[in-house]
């Protein structure tokens, strides 16, 4: 097909053309509307292995003592809701999110015996984060070594299959969150705007599917974090921390030299006041470069 059949054909999507005239005819926000930046907030999360201490228990006391307000929990938590949950309360801490992943790729594997096993197992870790009133379930459709599929058909397995799982999300109060990971290990979920887009096809905001945007990988693939966090909007509902690829790459903010404050002035405009999780590693001794990082954290913040 040619570009002048191309453009003939498209003629024939009269319904389409007649949203696209009703959207360009909807009332726009004006700049100041838009502006969130009164409600937003720097919450800051940790995932166990950052924190420093040599038990479940010491790393929550000391995410606690450092400022933290949530922990971001790993799939391992799925079916002891009640445990993990009373662990959190314990040291007053609230639940960020599951740190769930990609169930091996079983959504792109081309075997719908797969992806009723992915259904279930999806299902209980949602019904483990209801109980920890989580904001939401992790979840990479593949990792890049496990799909021989192109991003066309990942993007229309997850159009057919996410929309069930936000259903069920929704009954249990969270979400299903999608992570967009660098091109080398999700060439398909690469920026934060592909996977808003997938959530904006899904249904919308009430959908139950959401997205986040890790600063490791963005810094690899976004030419703007605010930009990204923009386009986010109010389908994000989790931020991972890290470094970004320079050395000492992917470690805690603060560490080497990537920047938040571009990324943070996103988060500001759309009035995020979900959870920033540290998912990094650390150069040092964790019970001094901590809480160094989360001071750091907050200047970025207020610099925003
Ligand atoms: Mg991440």
């Amino acid at each position: 097909m040619n570009r002048r059949d191309f453009l003939g054909s498209s003629a024939i999507l009269g319904f389409g053309l007649a949203n696209v005239s009703s959207w360009s005819n909807a009332k726009a926000q004006t700049t100041s509307e838009m502006d969130k930046r009164e409600i937003a907030k720097l919450r800051i999360s940790s995932q166990m292995g950052v924190a420093p201490g040599d038990s479940e228990e010491k790393k929550l006391a000391n995410m606690k003592k450092f400022g933290c307000e949530a922990v971001e929990y790993h799939g391992g938590v799925v079916g002891q809701g009640a445990k993990y949950k009373k662990m959190a309360d314990d040291a007053g801490l609230e639940v960020s999110v599951i740190c769930w992943g990609s169930h091996g790729g079983d959504l792109c594997k081309g075997d719908p015996k797969k992806i009723d096993n992915l259904k279930v197992d999806l299902k209980k870790a949602l019904e483990t984060a209801g109980e920890l009133k989580a904001r939401g379930v992790i979840y990479v459709p593949a990792f890049a070594h496990e799909t021989k599929m192109t991003n066309q058909e990942i993007r229309q397995l997850c159009l057919d299959f996410l929309p069930e799982m936000g259903e069920f999300a929704k009954q249990c109060n969270t979400h299903v969150i999608l992570e967009p990971l660098c091109r080398m290990e999700a060439f398909f979920l690469r920026q934060v705007a592909d996977g808003a887009s997938i959530c904006r096809d899904c249904g919308g905001v009430d959908s139950g599917v959401s997205v986040m945007g890790d600063f490791y990988h963005m810094y690899t693939e976004e030419t703007s974090d605010m930009g990204a966090f923009i386009s986010a909007g109010d389908y994000l509902q989790h931020v991972h921390l890290a470094g970004g690829t320079q050395q000492p790459s992917r470690t805690l903010p603060g560490q080497n030299p990537r920047t938040f404050v571009d990324g943070f002035r996103g988060l500001k405009y759309i009035g995020y006041n979900g959870f920033c999780s540290f998912e990094c590693g650390c150069q040092g001794d964790r019970i001094v470069e901590f809480p160094k990082s989360i001071q750091f954290l907050y200047d970025q913040w207020e610099q925003a």
